[in-house]
């Protein structure tokens, strides 16, 4: 028997062991990792000393071990292997540390399909918390066949537009404005004024213009401790939201420039279905050879809660008029911790309730734990495991009952708990279209409806709910229209949040891989070992490469850290053009860059590495 003991770790004492990798009766061979310790620099995985069954576990979940602790007791495999073990190397597998005009305030949907509460239970945050954040491509792609689309246009068509778009977010100008240039005669039909849809007018653009100004602040705090300190900042909450209003201004109007220069007609007011060929906007009658459906989606509901302007939705969350002394971020999802962010840099005290027992649901728990860990000391605070019951509007602000917290005082309260497709709005029965019952259209993988001639894009047809996939899947529309043998077949789409620090992942999770038994190899990059992220002053980043085993071919990858949403993108260019780690770890990239570390994650998977020790190689399952 061999006890297999915690290794030197350096300065390190009493680390928790924050995973146990094998279970008793587990054959393991020498160097797979055993357990996993996380220091406040880095996570380490203890090795198997030698081939051998797992006999007896010392340790779990939780213990806090030092240098000499007993973690397990092993039988060697070979009588005649070394039996005791201690002091040998930790295999750093350098996992670091844990650390339009604007769409109005929805209604109290009823239908909140993922609010996961129900009237009776009072009100409470949905499991399904915001943007659907899936990395897979979960398009609702319907196994039958559709029915064939009338390829292009008869042009000696009696119908007034060959294409109609109905919907001007990204899916829909994108569709739009594809479509007329492949020569198609198309309208792009809109109920509010400004063109864009949620994405340019109330959520990725305003948003992430917010966040810069949170950045900004957040930097100048951050160099206190490097020498330079700056005073408060004075906010003017009506200039900032000016400047953010500006901002959409130049995009939606740059569209108002596309849609003439292409001839595409806008028409304003709200579109119903009035037949398989036919749409009614406002007084005026519209028919069509084709239709793509672009309507998107609203902010999802809670039922019961009060109707008061300080309970908010994202939208209302972009357009403060003054900051809130204390914010409740009801959903810790990516949209809510956006947000969150937002108010914690202007000096709101943020407090997040969130129904799950983590953040983020679909990142990897390792990118989102630097987040976790900055959020944790900034904010009032982070309650997961937690639900909001009841919140009543009183004159002193929001009274909100919290399940096993008790009941606290918020000036606002953002509630921000998914999003519903509008696929109920839009007359589909008139027409024939599908709807399933949360709300979506069921589309093929050439984002035909069941209905020929009518097909859907973007966050109706389902997540993951980013404007991106809506983009690329209009293009494919209008490419369908035209007669393009094409479909959507792309092999991940990213999901970003744009907190500080940004979390960025895309392809295979490793939660994923656990769940479905694939077999995988991950190296991951410290941020810690970064020479750009040093002189950021922000080195709890990591980047980490999932690959397949034998051919080192990119699976997954997952960022954390600074502008981790744009280095995402070279990963996943990797994973579309199937490239393996030596693809990417050949590639010279710029130095110093924090682009590097995805370099350096690739140079850990074959080994070639020299900012770090090479690590050996594992595979986990
Ligand atoms: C706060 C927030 C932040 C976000 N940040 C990001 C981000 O950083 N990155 C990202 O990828 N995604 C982000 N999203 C999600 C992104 O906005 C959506 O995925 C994207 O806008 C979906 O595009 P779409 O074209 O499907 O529909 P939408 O953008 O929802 O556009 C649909 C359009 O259809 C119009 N419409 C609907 N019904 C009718 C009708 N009956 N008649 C006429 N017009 C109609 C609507 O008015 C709307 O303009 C964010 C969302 C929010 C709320």
């Amino acid at each position: 028997m061999t006890d297999v003991k915690v290794p030197d770790i350096g300065d390190f004492d009493d680390v928790p062991v924050i995973e146990v990798l094998v279970a008793v009766g587990d054959a393991v061979s020498a160097e797979d990792p055993l357990v996993t310790l996380e220091s406040d620099k880095a996570t380490m995985d203890v090795p198997a000393p030698i081939d051998g069954v797992v006999k007896q576990l010392a340790v779990q979940v939780g213990d806090r071990v030092s240098e000499g602790s007993v973690l397990m007791t092993f039988e060697s495999a070979d009588s005649g292997a070394e039996a005791a073990h201690d002091g040998d190397r930790v295999d750093t597998v350098s996992e670091p540390e844990p650390e339009p005009e604007p769409e109005p305030e929805p209604e109290p949907a009823a239908a909140a399909a993922d609010t996961g509460t129900g009237p009776g239970t009072g009100p409470g945050p949905g499991t399904d918390t915001d943007t659907d954040t899936d990395t897979d491509t979960d398009t609702k792609v319907t196994d039958e066949p559709a029915p064939p689309a009338p390829a292009t246009v008869d042009s000696g068509s009696e119908r007034d537009f060959q294409v109609i778009v109905l919907g001007s977010g990204p899916g829909g100008y994108s569709a739009a404005f594809r479509a007329a240039d492949l020569g198609l005669k198309t309208a792009l039909i809109e109920r509010y004024d400004r063109l864009g849809g949620v994405c340019l007018n109330v959520g990725c653009i305003p948003s992430k213009a917010l966040l810069h100004a949170a950045r900004v602040i957040a930097e100048t705090e951050e160099m206190a401790t490097h020498g330079i300190t700056f005073g408060q900042p004075k906010i003017d909450v009506g200039k900032l939201i000016e400047w953010k209003t500006g901002v959409v201004d130049r995009l939606t109007g740059g569209l108002v420039v596309l849609a003439k220069q292409r001839k595409v007609e806008v028409i304003h007011g709200s579109a119903a279905f009035t037949g398989p060929s036919s749409l009614q906007v406002g007084d005026r009658s519209v028919t069509f050879e084709n239709c793509i459906i672009a309507a998107g989606s609203e902010a999802a509901w809670i039922p019961g809660l009060p109707d008061d302007p300080r309970v908010i939705s994202s939208t209302g969350a972009l357009a403060p008029d003054e900051i809130p002394g204390r914010m409740l971020v009801i959903g810790g999802g990516i949209i809510g911790l956006e947000m969150a962010c937002v108010y914690d840099a202007l000096g709101a005290k943020v407090t997040v309730v969130e129904m799950l027992d983590h953040l983020m649901p679909g990142a990897d728990p390792d990118l989102v734990r630097p987040l976790a860990k900055r959020i944790g000391s900034r904010y009032t605070d982070v309650l997961l495991s937690s639900r909001v019951e009841q919140v009543k509007a009183q004159k002193n602000g929001l009274k909100v009952e919290i399940g096993g917290v008790g009941s606290r005082i918020f000036d606002r309260a953002l509630v921000a708990v998914g999003r519903v497709p509008n696929g109920r709005a839009i007359g589909a029965d008139a027409a024939g279209v599908t709807v399933d019952d949360r709300g979506f259209i069921p589309v093929d993988s050439q984002l035909k409806t069941n209905v020929p001639g009518i097909y859907a894009i973007g966050d109706i047809v389902g997540a993951p709910l980013l404007a991106h996939k809506a983009t690329h899947e209009g293009k494919v529309a209008a490419e369908v229209i035209a007669g393009h043998d094409v479909t959507f077949d792309a092999k991940t789409i990213p999901s970003v949040a744009y907190t500080d620090p940004e979390v960025a992942w895309m392809g295979l999770t490793e939660t994923v891989a656990k769940a479905e038994g694939i077999e995988y190899e991950k190296m991951i990059f410290p941020w810690a070992a970064s020479g750009r992220a040093l002189g950021l002053g922000r080195d709890e980043g990591l980047t980490k490469l999932i690959v397949e085993r034998e051919s080192q071919r990119v699976l997954g990858a997952g960022i954390v850290g600074v502008n981790a949403g744009d280095l995402i993108s070279e990963t996943v260019l990797a994973l579309e053009m199937g490239a393996n780690a030596t693809d990417i770890a050949l590639t010279v990239h710029p130095h110093p860059t924090l682009s590097e570390t995805v370099a350096f994650s690739a140079e850990m998977v074959d080994g070639s590495i020299t900012d770090l020790m090479p690590p050996r190689r594992r595979t986990r399952k």
